[in-house]
């Protein structure tokens, strides 16, 4: 079995980790590839199934759940799954690369907990709360609610922020792309 190592960028949604992971994507020494979750909620325009997500009915993600195909998997919101597929991982590590994951803070300490050597785990930082709410409704992808959902959810993630390898706030993308870009490649020692 081959295997290489994992990157970890968890955050509260909307604190803009999505932009660092692609940043981060484009760097070719780094050697990195996406690992593609499975999610039982429904695509947003503009998403693909197989390639922002396997998007799974609620009825087939747990399937897999029994099925233990998971590393491992949560119901990040109410009915909507979200998990890391033991095949994705398999499946980068087979390429030769090494893969860095998008997911919530307790999925990525998770990941932290199952590889501990092999897993850097950075916890993205959004300046405040506030601006969190503010990024959010600025991206019109949620309902007022759902915002709502996902701002009191943040005040739980931040607390776990110290259990992570390293904490990188963003409140100047370029200046966190950098920090992070650094983070990883001493980690990877590119
Ligand atoms: P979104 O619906 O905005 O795409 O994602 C909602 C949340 O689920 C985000 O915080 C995202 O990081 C998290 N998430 C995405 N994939 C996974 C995964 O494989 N495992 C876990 N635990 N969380 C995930």
């Amino acid at each position: 079995m081959k295997s290489g190592k994992l990157i970890v960028l968890s955050a509260p949604s909307g604190s803009g980790k999505t932009t660092l992971v692609k940043d981060l994507l484009h760097k070719e020494e780094l050697n990195l590839e996406f690992s593609i979750s499975a999610a039982s909620r429904e695509p947003r325009s503009g998403e693909r199934d197989g390639k922002d997500y396997y998007f799974l009915s609620l009825r087939e993600f747990k399937d897999k759940i029994k099925a233990d195909e998971f590393l491992e998997w949560e119901e990040v919101y109410r009915d909507n799954f979200y998990g890391t597929l033991k095949s994705e991982v398999q499946r980068i590590w087979d390429h030769g690369k090494n893969v860095i994951f998008d997911i919530d803070v307790v999925g990525g300490l998770d990941i932290k907990h199952i590889y501990p050597e092999r897993t850097l785990a950075i916890f993205i930082k959004p300046p405040s709360i506030e601006e969190l709410k503010i990024r959010l409704k600025k991206r019109k992808t949620e309902s007022e609610d759902k915002i709502n959902m996902r701002v009191a959810k943040a005040s739980t993630e931040l607390a776990t922020a110290p259990q992570f390898d390293a904490i990188v706030t963003n409140d100047d993308l370029e200046k966190a792309k950098q920090e992070v870009y650094q983070l990883v490649q001493k980690f990877l020692e590119v």
